[in-house]
């Protein structure tokens, strides 16, 4: 870790990430190696307990081996714009936790915070829900317009390949003609919208598409490189044009809020 950052293996979780990465295609390989076998057994086993006992129902002892490791996709900074309670911009229609986005981690959400987050908005979301009066008129659901066939090919297939395309042109390294080529390929799947969807994974798929499409656009339109969000071609924070959120709306398309309009 030396080569990427002077703290070391104790960088921001972004940093080690990317070097991570860096070091997997520079040797080929699909992980690296922890090696924490410079501590006592005792420290480590009371230190890391669970981890530890982890690690050994995989054969490894982490008191004399090396873990291999690989950066996984840990937490989705942004998501559905709520207020204070929890409430999205469609009334009584709230978003907690992950999903939601509350304003209130920055661009690289510290760690543990989203625990704390969904219990703190879980609980307002409780009592405003608590206040709200009840409606007089019964809510229905349905398609807005007529739609035609099904959904091609099968759910479980398409949703390998959406992950592996993201991970490939929108994960923790990006730049533009990846992000465009992503974009292309998410946009020709947009027929899909005008399907008749029955199943559970049709709906959860069209979904997924969505969200990634958001995603990639958002990450296209955004030059420069700000907590996770990293483009390779546009490497440095740019607080003059980009301190700001992106806000992505069906009907208002692309908007932004500068930080401090909140
Ligand atoms: C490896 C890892 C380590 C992490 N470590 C930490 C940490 O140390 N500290 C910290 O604060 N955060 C940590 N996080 C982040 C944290 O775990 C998540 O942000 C948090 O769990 C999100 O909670 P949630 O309830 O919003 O979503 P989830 O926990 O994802 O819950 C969503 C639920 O909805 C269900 N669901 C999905 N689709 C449907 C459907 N169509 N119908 C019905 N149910 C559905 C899912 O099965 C799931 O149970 C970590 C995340 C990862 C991946």
């Amino acid at each position: 870790m030396d080569k990427y950052h002077p703290q070391l293996e104790l960088a921001p979780r972004d940093i080690v990430a990317r070097a991570i990465v860096s070091e997997m295609e520079l040797t080929k390989s699909t992980y690296v190696y922890i090696d924490i076998t410079h501590e006592t057994p005792d420290l480590i086993k009371h230190r890391f307990p669970n981890i530890y006992e982890f690690c050994l129902n995989y054969g490894l002892d982490m008191t004399t081996d090396w873990i291999p490791v690989a950066p996984a996709a840990h937490y989705m900074m942004g998501g559905v714009r709520t207020d204070m309670n929890g409430e999205s911009s469609i009334p009584r229609l709230f978003a907690c936790g992950e999903v939601s986005s509350t304003g209130v981690h920055g661009a690289n959400r510290l760690a543990s915070n989203s625990l704390s987050e969904a219990i703190v908005f879980g609980r307002r979301i409780v009592e405003r829900v608590r206040s709200l009066e009840p409606l007089a008129r019964e809510a229905h659901t349905g398609y807005a317009s007529e739609r035609i066939g099904a959904p091609a090919g099968k759910m479980a297939e398409r949703r390998l390949k959406l992950q592996k395309l993201m991970v490939r042109f929108a994960g923790l390294r990006r730049e533009a003609h990846g992000l465009t080529k992503g974009l292309e390929e998410l946009r020709r799947q947009a027929p899909l919208y005008q399907t008749e969807m029955t199943t559970r994974e049709e709906f959860e798929y069209a979904n997924l598409l969505t969200c990634a499409t958001l995603m990639m656009e958002a990450a296209l339109m955004r030059e420069e490189s700000r907590g996770a969000h990293y483009r390779e071609d546009f490497p440095d924070k740019d607080d003059l044009f980009w301190r700001k959120h992106t806000l992505m709306h069906r009907e208002r398309g692309i908007g932004e809020e500068f930080i401090g309009d909140v």
